[in-house]
C-alpha cells in the first residue's frame, strides 16, 4: 500500500510565472552575447526545456549528469559524474540549470569541475534553494523559490523514480 501524503508546494501557474521572470532576467544580463546552459540530469530536464523558450537571446544547451543520492532522500555527500558534457566550454559564457540547492555538495563539485575547464562566466540558475540545509559556502545567481527544510517532488523531480512527470511540485510525507 502506498502511504505516501502528498502536498502541493507550488502549482504549475505559479512555476510558469516564475520561470518566465527568470527568464527575461537571464535574457537581459546576457544580452548580446551567445549562452550555454548546462543542465544536470535528471532532474533540471523539464526546468531546462520551460527555461530555454521562455529566454529570447540565442543559447545553446548541453548536459551532464550528478548523481550524490542514492534510493533514499539523503544525500550521501559523495558525488559522481556519470555523463560528461560534450561541449568545449573554453571563453564560453556557461550558465548551469538545476533542480534544487540542498547542501551544495553536488553544484560545488561541479562548479569545480567545470571551472578547470575556462569558461570566460561561469553562474548557476537553480529552480529550488533549500538554502537552510547549506553545508558549503556557494549561492546560486538565479533562483526560483527559495524553500525550508522538507522533500518535493514533480516538475521533474523524483522521489525513487516516482513523480517526475507531475507539472507541479508537492512535499512528500511519508
Ligand atoms: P546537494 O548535493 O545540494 O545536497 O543535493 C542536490 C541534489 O539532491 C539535487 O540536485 C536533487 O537531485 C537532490 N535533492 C535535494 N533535495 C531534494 C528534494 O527535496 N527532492 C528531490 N526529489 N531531490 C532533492
Amino acid at each position: 500500500m502506498d502511504t505516501t501524503s502528498k502536498e502541493i508546494l507550488f502549482s504549475r501557474e505559479v512555476i510558469q510565472k516564475r520561470v518566465g521572470e527568470l527568464a527575461a532576467q537571464i535574457s537581459k544580463d546576457y544580452a548580446g552575447r551567445e549562452l550555454i546552459l548546462i543542465g544536470v540530469l535528471k532532474g533540471a530536464f523539464i526546468f531546462m526545456a520551460d527555461l530555454i523558450r521562455e529566454i529570447s537571446i540565442p543559447c545553446r544547451v548541453d548536459f551532464a549528469r550528478l548523481a550524490s543520492y542514492g534510493a533514499g532522500s539523503e544525500s550521501s555527500g559523495k558525488v559522481v559524474m556519470t555523463k560528461d558534457i560534450e561541449t568545449s566550454i573554453k571563453d564560453k559564457d556557461i550558465l548551469i540549470v538545476e533542480d534544487i540547492l540542498d547542501t551544495g555538495l553536488t553544484m560545488q563539485y561541479f562548479v569545480d569541475w567545470l571551472r578547470e575547464r575556462n569558461p570566460k562566466s561561469l553562474k548557476v540558475c537553480v529552480f529550488l534553494d533549500k538554502r537552510k540545509r547549506r553545508k558549503v559556502t556557494l549561492e546560486a545567481d538565479y533562483v526560483g523559490f527559495a524553500m525550508e527544510d522538507g522533500f518535493v517532488v514533480g516538475y521533474g523531480l523524483d522521489f525513487n523514480e516516482r513523480y517526475r512527470f507531475s507539472p507541479d511540485i508537492y512535499v512528500i510525507k511519508q
